[in-house]
């Protein structure tokens, strides 16, 4: 039967990433081995991240005064590589709480700053992202989370400020047009809209590096995996491959504007049943809602159990919410199809 896949990380890949990749890990291009037993320093494996790159920057529009990079740690590294890249000890830095990943994001960066939050959604637990909040004179860095995973929010336009952003993107990267110009970084780790886990995307602007005066240790300086073309050790392959092949799906879909124009259609049909069903409830501000993860209640708890058993026999996986929001998360990344949304529309409709 079919499933469709709910779930909100690691998350649902398109068909055909998943047949090449696993053509890939059998037998690379007839070569008579796997990916996985290739040299990171062969030209097929150098190909493989040169083509990523490109794509990135074709995809997202990134300029040369950016470096893309593939590095390791996930989304969770970055909270604090971005800071002690970034920061010297006495710079202002704001920091836009909306979630579980922003409190952790600032939790880690502020040994290298003098961090303060700007503002925060904690009172509403995350339900909506603050708005009209002033940063303090001498900001350098606003960093923010454009789209809340756990909490089901994201912001649909990004404050203007002097201060550079620097963004946690990891579920929506890829998802929706952005400025990278209006960033001084963007971090996102892979397993949501753009591959495996393993692997984690940054785009930084190269002249803000090499400033901090402090001591930063080899993997963790940026600078390192940019003069080694992210290859200063081994990288991870297969996720890096998995990810290039996403990013061709994406791009012989029509690019960012498509994936955009297809993520707002899946999210206008589930939210539109969520606001005419009697029997659900939206967790989120109507105008933070997020177009990649959608957070909802029903307003009888007791029927959650019904409700369960009847996405199961429909093939739906992955739907359960997370305990600190509780109810029903439904993750909708770019590589769903609009009849996964129906076919959880048509439940809803059922109970
Ligand atoms: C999942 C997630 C993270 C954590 O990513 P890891 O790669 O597991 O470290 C960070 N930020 C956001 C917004 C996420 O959704």
């Amino acid at each position: 039967m079919k499933k469709h896949n709910f779930f909100a990380g690691p998350a649902i890949l398109p068909e055909i990433v998943k047949k090449n990749a696993s053509k890939a890990a059998l037998n690379y291009k007839n070569k008579g081995l796997s990916l996985m037993e290739m040299s990171h320093r062969g030209p097929e494996i150098v190909s493989i991240m040169e083509t990523a790159e490109s794509l990135v920057r074709e995809l997202l529009n990134v300029s040369d005064k950016y470096a893309v990079l593939f590095l390791t740690g996930g989304a969770s590294s970055q909270f604090f590589m971005s800071a002690m890249n970034l920061f010297k000890a006495k710079d202002k830095v704001a920091y836009l709480n909306t979630g579980t990943w922003s409190t952790k994001a600032i939790k880690e960066a502020k040994h290298y700053g003098d961090l303060y939050e700007v503002a925060s959604s904690k009172d509403k637990n995350f339900n909506y992202i603050p708005r009209n909040f002033k940063l303090k004179g001498g900001t350098k860095f606003l960093h923010v989370t454009s789209n809340n995973t756990i909490f089901g929010t994201q912001i649909k336009t990004f404050p203007k400020t002097k201060a550079l952003m620097i963004a946690d993107m990891s579920s929506d990267i890829f998802s929706r047009p952005i400025k990278v110009d209006d960033y001084g970084l963007i971090y996102a780790g892979a397993q949501k809209n753009v591959g495996l886990a393993g692997v984690t995307l940054v785009i930084v602007r190269k002249n803000l590096l090499g400033k901090t005066g402090r001591h930063i240790p080899t993997m963790l300086d940026y600078q390192t995996h940019i003069a080694k073309n992210s290859a200063f050790n081994t990288p991870p392959v297969f996720p890096i491959y998995t990810t290039m092949l996403n990013l061709q799906w994406i791009k012989a879909k029509g690019g960012i504007k498509a994936m955009a124009k297809r993520n707002k259609e899946k999210a206008n049909l589930l939210y539109s049943e969520i606001d005419a069903n009697p029997l659900f409830v939206g967790t989120t501000a109507k105008r933070d809602r997020s177009h990649m993860n959608v957070t909802f209640l029903l307003k009888d708890e007791k029927l959650n159990k019904k409700f369960l058993t009847k996405c199961k026999k429909a093939g739906i996986v992955g739907i359960k919410g997370h305990r600190s929001v509780g109810g029903f998360r439904a993750s909708m990344y770019n590589a769903m199809e609009l009849s996964s949304v129906k076919a959880l529309v048509k439940v809803m409709k059922s109970m």
